[in-house]
């Protein structure tokens, strides 16, 4: 099935390299980084930069879940596309001793089993000399498998394992989508595709690009053909 990627972002690169390497005949549709920001007159992305915390430490069990399901793959996924973007640094939270916040992280903590230590006052002092915290702070600090990742080089490993698993890449912005009883006609800047199904990956610029009514339908068409 041909299926066309429109965004080259996380959710759009990622989608790509998954739908690639399952086989599927996918086309990665979406324009890089502007050359000069501030007076760029196209589309933007939220992942021009270069620092994103990563970290399974979090007061919603869900999200520390999701976290470490994701960190357990980044050196899977820099393997694949041959670009490093993870540093594994450690990270530190850090708040009131005794708050709701706090205990709540402990809570997920103890029974995800995730790896951390509980620091008081003069704990964070002595691991953290460069900081300065309030009195009465505590911290938890999670030393492995957290850390901070480059979103930019997170986009291209993913782009790039998708290229290795056979995805096409177009650099050009779409400017429209005719969905039709045979798939879906592809208008870009550059020209035109015909594909089976769009994955509309266009971040906040998606809903442009769909009317909005059509996203849903676009994007369980995807993952049904998945
Ligand atoms: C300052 C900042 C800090 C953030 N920090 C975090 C964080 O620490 N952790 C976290 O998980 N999230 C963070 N986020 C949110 C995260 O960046 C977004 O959730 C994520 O980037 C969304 O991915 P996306 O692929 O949906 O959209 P984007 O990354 O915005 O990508 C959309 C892509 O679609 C392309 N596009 C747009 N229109 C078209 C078109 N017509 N044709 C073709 N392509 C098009 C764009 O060029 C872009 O490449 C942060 C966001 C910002 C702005």
């Amino acid at each position: 099935m041909r299926i066309a990627v429109i965004g080259r972002g996380l959710v759009g690169a990622a989608a790509a390299r998954h739908l690639a390497r399952a086989g599927h005949d996918v086309v990665l549709i979406g324009p890089g980084e502007p050359v000069r920001i501030a007076d760029h007159p196209g589309v933007f992305a939220s992942h021009y930069d270069e620092g994103r915390i990563t970290r399974s430490l979090d007061p919603d069990p869900f999200w520390s879940a999701v976290s470490r399901a994701s960190i357990a793959r980044y050196g899977e996924i820099e393997a694949q596309g041959g670009i490093a973007f993870y540093t594994e640094r450690g990270v530190v939270m850090a708040g009131p001793e005794g708050s709701q916040a706090m205990e709540r992280i402990g809570a997920v903590a103890a029974r995800d089993g995730t790896d951390c230590d509980r620091l008081d006052d003069a704990g964070l002092a002595t691991r953290f000399p460069d900081f300065r915290f309030e009195p009465g702070t505590m911290g938890w600090h999670e030393p492995r498998r957290a850390g901070f990742l480059s979103p930019r080089r997170l986009v291209a490993a993913q782009t790039r394992a998708a290229e290795r698993a056979g995805a096409q890449v177009i650099a050009a912005e779409v400017r429209a989508l005719d969905e039709h009883g045979r798939g879906v006609t592809i208008r870009h800047e550059a020209g035109r595709i015909e594909a089976d199904r769009a994955l509309v990956a266009a971040g906040a610029y998606s809903a442009a690009l769909t009317g909005g009514a059509v996203l849903g339908t676009a994007l369980s068409a995807a993952v049904a053909a998945d």
